[in-house]
C-alpha cells in the first residue's frame, strides 16, 4: 500500500500540515507500481527533499487506461448525463476553492511560487473586470484552476451538435461525442493551472482521463486526486500514473510520457510542454494509432511599446508579462521592443520595478516575497548558461546576471540591453527571469521584427491609439494577443499557439470542440 506524506509548514502567510498520499492514483484506488520505484521531490528554495513518490511504468500505463475503459463503458462517457458531469466539477471547484491555502502551500514548497501570489483570491482574468491594475499581486494560479473547473462544469450540459438541412428525405444531425479514454501530459511550471485547464473540458465532454504531471512537481495533482474521490467522480474517471525522466535503470525503456503518447487505447493526447518533446508525441501518435494530439508549447512573445502608450501602466504590465512566475511562463514578454521616443523614459522606470522584484525576491512563504528560485538545478543552470552566452554575444546586463542568495535555485531578475536579433538570448526560449530589450521606429518594422521567431503564441503590444494597437494585434503571428494588460487569460477565451507554440486550442467553447469528435448520422425519412 502507498504512504500517505506529511509536510509540516510552519509560517507567516501558512500554518498547517499537509498529507498527501505518494503513490499512483488508479481506478479510484491509491496503488502501488507494478515495478516499485520513488523518485525525490525537492524544495527549490532549499535544494532539500520534501517528499518520495512513486513512479509508474508502461505497464502501470495499461492497467490505467484499462480501468479508464471500464469506466468510460459502464459509469461516465455516454452513461452519465453532462447534467451531472457539471454537478461533479462544479463540486470539485467548490472543495478546490475549500482547500485553495493547502494547494497554494503544495505550489510554494515545490515549485517556489511566491504563497501570497499563488493563493490571491483574485484572479487574473477578473483583476480587469474589477477595475483593478493588473500587477503581479493580482495574480492567482489557484483562482485560475478553480474559475477554469467551474467554467467547464457549467459547459457539460450545453454540448452541442447540429441539424443539417440539405435535403428534405433525410433527417441529417451530428453529435460531439468524447474520444473515451485521453491521455494528458503536463509541465512543471503552473502544476494546477495546467491540469484544471485539461481536466476542466475533458470531463466536461465526458471523457475519462490518465495523467501524468511533472516528475518534479506532482504534489498537487496527487492531492488533487483526493478531491477527485471527495467530489464522487466514478472509479477510473480519472487516473494518475506519475513518470520519471529520463529513463531509470528500473526504467529504461519506455517512460510514462512516451507510454501514453503511443498507447493504441488512448485516443486523444493533450500535451504541455517543450516544443521538443512536443514533437516526439506527435511522432508517437503517427506511428502508434494516429490518436489525435493537441500541444501546447513553447514561446518567445514579444512586448511591443509604442511612444503613446500609457507609461505607468505599460511598464507594470510588461514587467509582469516578463517576471511572472519567474519568468518561467510560456506567455513570458521576453522580447521587449520599445519604440525610440520613450526609450528613456521606459527604461528608466522599468529599471526600477525591476530591482525593486529584486529586492522582493526570497523565502516563498514570506509576505513580501514576489520573486521566487526558478524550479530546478537543472533549469537555474540553463538560465546562467544563456545569461552567459548574452554577455558573451554583446548584449549589455542592464539589471541582475547573477544568482541571488547560496542556497536554494534562485536567479536575479535580469535586463539585457542592446540586444539584437540574432543572438540566442533574443531567439530561444531562456524560460527564467531575462528580458532582452530592443528599439524600433516604426509600426512596419516592428511587426516584422516580432514575427521573426519560430514561436507564436502571444505578444503584448501598448499604444493608447486604439486604432493602431489593434492593427498591431492582427498583424502579429500570435495565439493570443493582449492590447495594453499583461497576459489576462480567461477561460472563456480560447488560448493556444501559431507556428511552433503548439496545435489546438484550450479555453472556451473551442475546448470542448479538441476534447470532442463529430459523428454525422443519416436518417432516411423519404417514403419508399
Ligand atoms: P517538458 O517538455 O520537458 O516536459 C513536459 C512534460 O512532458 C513532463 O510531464 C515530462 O515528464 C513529459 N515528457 C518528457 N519526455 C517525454 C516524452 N518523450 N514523451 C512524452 N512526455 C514526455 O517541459 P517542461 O520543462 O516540463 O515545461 C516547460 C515547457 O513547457 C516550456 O517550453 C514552456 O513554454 C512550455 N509550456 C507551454 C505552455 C502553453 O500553454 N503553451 C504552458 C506551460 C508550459
Amino acid at each position: 500500500m502507498p504512504e500517505n506524506t506529511t509536510i509540516d509548514i510552519d509560517t507567516a502567510t501558512f500554518k498547517g500540515s499537509i498529507s498527501a498520499n505518494t503513490g499512483l492514483f488508479i481506478d479510484g484506488k491509491w496503488v502501488d507500481p507494478v515495478i516499485p520505484e520513488t523518485i525525490d521531490v525537492i524544495n527549490p528554495a532549499t535544494g532539500k527533499k520534501i517528499a518520495a513518490v512513486s513512479v509508474g511504468s508502461s505497464k502501470d500505463v495499461d492497467i490505467a487506461v484499462k480501468a479508464a475503459h471500464k469506466a468510460y463503458k459502464t459509469t461516465w462517457g455516454l452513461k452519465c448525463p453532462g447534467s451531472q458531469r457539471g454537478k461533479l466539477l462544479t463540486r470539485l471547484a467548490d472543495l478546490l476553492e475549500r482547500d485553495r491555502d493547502q494547494f497554494a502551500a503544495l505550489e510554494a514548497i515545490n515549485v517556489g511560487k511566491s504563497m501570497i501570489t499563488c493563493a490571491r483570491t483574485v484572479a487574473i482574468s477578473f483583476a480587469h473586470a474589477l477595475g483593478k491594475p493588473f500587477n503581479i499581486a493580482n495574480g492567482g494560479d489557484l483562482s485560475g484552476s478553480i474559475n477554469c473547473i467551474r467554467y467547464f462544469g457549467g459547459w457539460a450540459d450545453k454540448v452541442q451538435g447540429k441539424t443539417i438541412q440539405n435535403n428534405e428525405s433525410k433527417l441529417a444531425y451530428t453529435r460531439r461525442e468524447p474520444y473515451g479514454v485521453v491521455g494528458q501530459i503536463i509541465p512543471w511550471n503552473f502544476p494546477m493551472l495546467m491540469l484544471s485547464w485539461k481536466v476542466g473540458p475533458a470531463l466536461a465532454t465526458g471523457n475519462c482521463i490518465v495523467l501524468k504531471p511533472s516528475e518534479m512537481t506532482p504534489l498537487s495533482a496527487l492531492k488533487f486526486a483526493e478531491l477527485i474521490v471527495e467530489a464522487g467522480f466514478p472509479p477510473g474517471v480519472f487516473n494518475i500514473v506519475n513518470g520519471y525522466v529520463p529513463p531509470s535503470a528500473l526504467h529504461p525503456g519506455i517512460t510514462v510520457g512516451q507510454a501514453i503518447s503511443e498507447h493504441m487505447n488512448i485516443s486523444k493526447v493533450a500535451f504541455t510542454g517543450s516544443t521538443l518533446v512536443g514533437r516526439k508525441v506527435l511522432e508517437a501518435s503517427a506511428k502508434s494509432n494516429l490518436k489525435v494530439v493537441t500541444l501546447e508549447l513553447g514561446g518567445k512573445s514579444p512586448s511591443i511599446i509604442f511612444d503613446d502608450c500609457d507609461l505607468e501602466k505599460t511598464v507594470r504590465s510588461a514587467m509582469q508579462a516578463m517576471y511572472g512566475n519567474m519568468g518561467q511562463s510560456c506567455v513570458a514578454g521576453t522580447r521587449i521592443f520599445i519604440q525610440e521616443g520613450i526609450y528613456p523614459q521606459f527604461i528608466e522606470k522599468f529599471t526600477a520595478l525591476v530591482k525593486g522584484l529584486g529586492q522582493a525576491t526570497g523565502d516563498p512563504f514570506a509576505p513580501t516575497t514576489k520573486h521566487g528560485p526558478q524550479v530546478s538545478q537543472v533549469q537555474f543552470d540553463r538560465i546562467m548558461g544563456y545569461i552567459e552566452s548574452g554577455k558573451e554575444s554583446g548584449a549589455t546586463v542592464h539589471v541582475g546576471g547573477e544568482r541571488h542568495g547560496t542556497e536554494g535555485y534562485f536567479i536575479q531578475p535580469t535586463i539585457f540591453t542592446d540586444c539584437t536579433p540574432d543572438m540566442k538570448i533574443v531567439r530561444e526560449e531562456i524560460f527564467g527571469p531575462v528580458a532582452a530589450i530592443m528599439t524600433f521606429k516604426t509600426e512596419e518594422e516592428v511587426i516584422d521584427a516580432a514575427n521573426a521567431s519560430e514561436y507564436g503564441l502571444a505578444a503584448c503590444v501598448f499604444s493608447e491609439n486604439i486604432s493602431r494597437a489593434v492593427r498591431v494585434a492582427h498583424a502579429i503571428e500570435s495565439g493570443s494577443t493582449f492590447v495594453n494588460s499583461a497576459q489576462n487569460i480567461d477561460p472563456a477565451v480560447p488560448f493556444g499557439g501559431y507556428k511552433a507554440s503548439g496545435i489546438g486550442r484550450e479555453h472556451g467553447e473551442y475546448a470542448l470542440e479538441t476534447y470532442t469528435q463529430v459523428k454525422a448520422v443519416h436518417v432516411s425519412i423519404a417514403s419508399l
